[in-house]
């Protein structure tokens, strides 16, 4: 007989650490919440009958985000055969609130204590005996990340469903509650799932329409129920929902009160090291420097020498002599010798030759990460961001999109303001990812290479372009509205775990390789083909005489005023769409980079291109532009519909395109001496237009939309 067991708590409780523990896979972890926004499914390991379910985290049963929805219908729908809910050992007061909802279900649960490790640490103590009295149910205690007690509780709850009683609840009201939710009780017994009757009965209690509407009483005794719960109302001064709630938090205080002890103690480590960087003039400072820090060691430092490395002897010299040799031992045509040489390692090889410094930026994110520093930077973003009616909730996705855009995308689920939600949407995928890191690197290691800036100074732009896109579209009446409330839980710091990060590592870049392998390699042996053919499918011997240069020189007038006007820019820039690493691969493909001896020839390929100025406009372009046909889809199915999706990719055109133009306009006349004309008047118009629309007030029509939210929230 199969077997399910779900695992439901609040979000960064560990739950995806102890189903990973559980089921042997590897499910992003990540230390804040809202990592898991759906719902996965694993088997025990070496139990093929149980069924082990990883829920979005949730605060409780009543539910107000997408994932929160996830949650509820899957414990209220599908009928798990036990539940372990996972508890923050560190945070009973605020983990128990759903513990007193879930009891409620009639599902078997067992209470699963975890982050003990910390709570030991912290010198504190729980009373399990305590516990289980005050809720009826087995309680564990458990260290996920250190797999202690993870078994123990899946046994429990197994052991648990396969007698398949039903948890009988506590009752935890006070009396006159409890007294109203027995009448209540006789009164819909008949309508209603009787293992479930005291959850019905709260939530007629409560009022809960979803209910009402769905088990509809006849009128005699819904009149009944209506006049018992009004008479407790008048007597607390209190509409029913907010007594139910008062009362939970009440039962859990004396509950808390009674089984645990804590230790008397100063400020903890983390305290210690908030006050540092959480503070209000030294925060943004550090997070910079650590940023900084970050692209200092993987773009300029240690990881220049990697690529360096599989750039030029791996791929420059092994790969591409040993692939000659055996060519031309075999004898292979021309054509052939040029599409594996030039197009396909030339190309793909280029591309992986920066998955070393990929992986070098990702193990120092995911550290970040782990360590619960990142979860502090959204907290400093909400501060900074909410002065200017933004939510700091856009956050979470933003700091995923560093990776890859798509998961970004999806993680803006959690926020339950459509208007929030449409916004961080379009403006999350202006954070370099993963492949816009292999155009950086390449440039800054072309143009720039005397400078560490640069490379940090496009992922704070990227930070700082959603602020002020934020600003500005938060005037308009299509995002207008009052910030989403971002309460977040700051978890203590901790030392990550080498596997976490490594883990964590390889799943952000393995998905490069796959690429690479994938539509990386098509894509170069189509660019090598076009360009190497001419219209009448003959090589030829100069590459502005192909098929590419043809096609590339009928829309290269569009980039021309950005400065890369030429067909090779425009080319790259295309191919970009596909995997924003094409580019790279492109421009090597282009340059004929595997012909000569190393990767310094594409880039003096790439160098003759280029200058500074152009280099800087054609990054910024294809930063943010739109970003890949992968994250393109992902948008336009979180948007659902055309129209949000045709709004969010002509912002992202037209942003890219101004900054590349005033970059090139303005850095001609400034570093080279152009004269100035009317495209930098133009560049200082769009400079202008910027300024006032980050300024002007809001207008008076969207100020009500604001006010009335306000009222609403009130
Ligand atoms: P979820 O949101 O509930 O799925 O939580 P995650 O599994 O993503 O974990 C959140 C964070 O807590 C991660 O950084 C984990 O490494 C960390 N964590 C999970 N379990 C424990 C534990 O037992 N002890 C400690 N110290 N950290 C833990
Ligand atoms: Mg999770």
């Amino acid at each position: 007989m199969m077997l399910k067991i779900a695992l439901a708590g609040n979000p960064n409780c560990g739950k995806t650490t102890l189903f990973n523990d559980l089921t042997g896979s590897s499910q992003y972890v990540g230390n804040w919440p809202g990592v898991t926004v759906e719902k996965k499914e694993g088997k025990l390991k070496g139990r093929k009958d149980i069924v082990i379910t990883d829920l979005p985290g949730i605060y409780s049963l009543s539910p107000y985000t997408l994932e929160e929805v996830v949650s509820r219908n899957y414990l209220l729908n599908d009928h798990p055969d036990a539940i372990i809910n996972l508890i923050d050992g560190t945070n009973l007061e605020r983990n128990l609130y759903l513990t007193t909802q879930i009891i409620e279900l009639g599902i078997p649960v067992v209470l699963a204590i975890n982050m003990m490790d910390v709570v030991k640490k912290n010198g504190d103590r729980i009373n399990v005996q305590q516990l289980e009295k005050a809720f009826g149910c087995p309680v564990v205690q458990t260290s996920a990340v250190k797999g202690v007690g993870s078994k123990e509780a899946a046994f429990k709850a197994i052991e648990l469903a396969k007698k398949g009683k039903v948890l009988v609840p506590k009752p935890i009201f006070s009396k006159p509650v409890e007294d109203t939710l027995e009448t209540i009780s006789a009164s819909i017994s008949k309508q209603v799932d009787p293992t479930r009757l005291r959850w019905y009965a709260i939530k007629y209690f409560e009022r809960d329409e979803k209910v009402l509407a769905a088990h509809p009483l006849p009128d005699d005794r819904l009149e009944n129920v209506e006049t018992t719960i009004r008479e407790v109302e008048d007597r607390m001064e209190d509409d029913g929902e907010s007594i139910i709630t008062n009362e939970r938090y009440e039962y859990i205080e004396q509950i808390v009160r009674h089984s645990v002890h804590r230790f008397e103690k100063k400020l903890t480590i983390s305290d210690r090291i908030d006050r540092v960087v959480t503070n209000r003039f030294l925060s943004l400072p550090i997070f910079i420097a650590m940023i900084w820090f970050v692209y200092y060691v993987s773009v300029t430092t240690l990881g220049s020498i990697v690529t360096d490395w599989t750039n030029d002897t791996l791929f420059g010299t092994w790969v591409t002599e040993g692939a000659t040799h055996l060519l031309n031992s075999i004898g292979t045509a021309d054509w052939l010798n040029g599409l594996i040489v030039d197009g396909i390692i030339g190309g793909v090889g280029t591309v992986l030759g920066f998955v070393p410094q990929m992986m070098i930026l990702f193990f120092f994110l995911s550290l970040l990460e782990d360590s619960g520093y990142m979860a502090r930077v959204a907290f400093i973003m909400d501060r900074l961001f909410r002065r200017f009616g933004l939510s700091g909730k856009s956050f979470i996705p933003i700091l995923i999109s560093s990776g890859c855009g798509v998961p970004g995308i999806m993680a803006t689920r959690t926020i339950e303001n459509d208007h929030d939600r449409r916004m961080t949407i379009m403006l999350t995928t202006f954070i370099p990812c993963g492949a816009k890191m292999v155009i950086i690197t390449m440039f800054v290691a072309t143009f720039f290479h005397h400078s560490s800036w640069v490379a940090p100074t496009m992922y704070l732009l990227g930070i700082a372009m959603i602020a002020f896109s934020g600003i500005i579209l938060k005037k308009t009446k299509m995002f207008a509205g009052e910030p989403a409330p971002f309460v977040m839980e700051l978890p203590a710091y901790h030392l990550p775990s080498l596997k976490g990060v490594l883990i964590h590592m390889w799943e952000r870049s393995k998905h490069f390789i796959v690429k690479a392998g994938t539509i990386i390699f098509i894509a170069c042996g189509l660019i090598w083909f076009l360009s190497s053919f001419g219209w009448n499918l003959r090589m030829v011997e100069d590459v502005d005489h192909s098929i590419l240069a043809g096609l590339g020189n009928t829309i290269s007038w569009v980039f021309a005023p950005l400065g890369f006007g030429s067909w090779k820019g425009t080319v790259a820039t295309i191919s970009a769409l596909v995997a924003k690493e094409n580019a790279i691969g492109t421009l090597a493909v282009l340059n004929g980079v595997a012909d000569e001896e190393n990767t310094r020839a594409v880039i003096a390929g790439i160098g003759s291109m280029f200058t500074g100025v152009s280099a800087l406009s054609f990054m910024l372009f294809n930063l943010f532009n739109p970003p890949c046909f992968a994250a393109i889809g992902a948008t336009s199915r979180e948007m659902g519909g055309i129209k949000w999706t045709m709004i969010a990719l002509g912002y992202q055109v037209l942003l890219g395109y101004a900054l590349g133009f005033v970059t090139y306009q303005l850095g001609s006349v400034l570093f080279l001496g152009h004269s100035f004309g009317f495209g930098a008047v133009l560049a200082l118009v769009i400079i202008g237009i910027a300024i006032y629309l980050l300024v002007r007030p809001v207008p008076a029509a969207n100020k009500m939309i604001l006010d009335r939210g306000q009222h609403a929230g009130a």
